[in-house]
């Protein structure tokens, strides 16, 4: 191979692996019915809220209100206002934060998260993709699940 060739077939490369990432990164930002452009959620968001909706970061434990709110009603998605929780399925699991043993249908998807060298079950809004927690094999009956979840992530509409 000389080298225009081996130029030629670098820059290809290039030009195809970027076309790749566009699309990729188009595709998933499709899945969801609201989409907002970063700006856009820096303005609806507190920076903090914007750190763990957007990018995964997690609240301290014990630090959300939504913790202890045991009204009936139910937490919606701070970023969307879709309802993702009912009280009726909150439980008290001594972590700290606000925990559910199922979400409302059709309101949450997820995806397997694989940081801090273990694999976790991540759970987001479907309809704005926005980070909610995780869901772990330990909650209660009847699902046997627990819904971790940020407080700063929801809002609470009491009944
Ligand atoms: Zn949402």
């Amino acid at each position: 191979m000389n080298r225009r060739h081996f130029l030629k077939g670098t820059l290809a490369v290039a030009l195809m692996s970027r076309g790749m990432t566009a699309i990729a990164s188009a595709v998933s930002e499709a899945n969801y019915e609201i989409t907002r452009t970063e700006a856009e959620w820096r303005t609806l968001l507190t920076d903090f809220e914007y750190q763990v909706m957007r990018e995964e970061a997690t609240e301290r434990a014990y630090s959300s209100p939504l913790n202890d709110e045991k009204r009936t009603g139910l937490f919606h998605c701070k970023g969307c206002d879709l309802p993702l929780y009912d009280s009726a399925t909150k439980f008290d699991s001594g972590t700290g934060w606000p925990s559910f043993y199922d979400s409302l249908p059709n309101a949450v998807g997820t995806k397997d998260d694989r940081s801090w060298f273990v694999t976790r079950t991540e759970v987001h809004c479907r309809r704005c993709g926005s980070h909610m927690g995780h869901i772990f094999e330990d909650g209660p009956k009847p699902t046997g699940l627990r819904h971790c979840i940020n407080g700063v992530a929801m809002t609470f509409h009491p009944n």
